[in-house]
């Protein structure tokens, strides 16, 4: 089957899309990846909500919050253990609601906030939006009791129960759905602009989306299916270039800078098997960190084939080499394609791995 047949036939509505800054959290490689490479010892995660606004109908919708700013105060006591044994460090400037409100944008105006799945990075603060605001969960959110109730009524919640006070809970059924790239997938407006995909294994609720910018061209936001690109790239659909460019070797995002592959192959973990450290992924699906380790595989897979189609500009919520490539809110990506962001990012992450690349060419290795 032709890869483009699992993509949407090209007649839909579009919207629009804006990254919003939702915080940062920094945390040891090891915690996150597996087969840490040496070197890249620290994981800086930028943690983006979405706002998505449908061009026909004027609806608006957050895909995922990012952090919340009063953390410290709010989040359920088991949060604060996870954050303490993971040495994870949270920075947050402003919750998504002060910026939207900041940028002009009512919060009445936002129909649904969408959580790809409960962890804190992604779940925000709902308790600032008016109750119109409606909460959409993945299956089987509502059964799961480290989800729901929230916490204090239900000690065991991860989720600070304020969040669902009040507003209308909408999870999500995927059975007699649509397939997209593989995943269960939903019409969310019901006019072909924006779809969510049931993306099952790192959580069992998760959820990711994929947004028609163009006719035929589309963000997919990911969530969590993978928390670092060296994860999904490279892969048989998307190859390491002979010579990429623009360099990652550059500090500054220089747009026709150019950087042999082979600096790269040289440090790939498969760099001994011929021909494997161009379509193999510097790092493996941890065994750790998911709920499903076959159903989180799968994801991964039917991601990095979306990520081969230049159609499609694959997003993870912690994609740090897209701060120096992407404008963020109140300014939008949809114009995505036309920009080249996807172009100019897919390789950035490797300037993570500079320290290893020096260290080699140092020793003459
Ligand atoms: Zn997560
Ligand atoms: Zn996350």
């Amino acid at each position: 089957m032709a890869f483009s047949s699992t993509l949407p036939i090209p007649t839909g509505s579009t919207v629009d899309v804006s990254i919003i800054d939702g915080g940062r959290i920094t945390m040891p490689t090891a915690y996150v990846l597996s087969n840490q490479l040496p070197g890249h010892d620290v994981l800086e995660m930028p943690c983006y909500s979405f706002l998505i606004e449908n061009k026909k109908s004027g609806k608006k919708v957050l895909f995922d919050l990012g952090l919340m700013k009063a953390w410290r105060e709010k989040e359920p006591p088991a949060i604060h253990s996870q954050i303490e044994s993971a040495q994870a460090k949270l920075e947050v400037q402003h919750d998504v609601s002060d910026q939207l409100r900041d940028a002009g944008i009512p919060l009445e105006s936002i129909n649904a906030i969408i959580w790809s799945h409960h962890h804190l990075d992604h779940t925000g603060d709902p308790s600032l939006f008016p109750s119109s605001t409606s909460l959409v969960l993945g299956p089987g959110f509502k059964k799961n009791n480290i989800t729901f109730p929230g916490y204090p009524e239900n000690p065991d919640s991860l989720i600070d129960g304020e969040a669902f006070k009040g507003r209308e809970l909408i999870e999500l059924d995927f059975s007699n759905s649509l397939n997209i790239g593989g995943f269960p997938a939903i019409d969310f407006f019901g006019d072909g602009s924006f779809y969510i995909l049931q993306s099952e294994g790192h959580t069992h609720e998760h959820m990711s989306a994929l947004a028609r910018t163009s006719q035929d061209h589309y963000i997919f936001l990911a969530g969590d299916i993978a928390h670092y690109p060296g994860e999904y790239r490279p892969s048989q659909y998307l190859p390491l270039p002979t010579e990429i460019s623009p360099s990652p070797l550059d500090h500054k995002l220089q747009p026709t800078s150019i950087c042999p592959a082979s600096v790269f192959e040289k440090i790939h973990p498969s760099a001994a098997i011929a021909g494997h450290c161009r379509t193999t992924p510097f790092y493996q699906l941890p065994e750790f960190g998911c709920v499903d380790l076959q159903k989180a595989r799968n994801s991964l897979d039917n991601m990095e084939a979306l990520d081969g189609s230049a159609k499609v500009f694959v997003i993870i919520a912690h994609d740090a080499s897209l701060l120096d490539v992407v404008p963020f809110f109140p300014k939008k990506i949809s114009d995505w394609n036309m920009q080249a962001y996807k172009r100019l990012g897919a390789w950035r992450f490797l300037k993570d791995l500079v320290k290893k690349v020096n260290r080699i060419q140092n020793d003459g290795v």
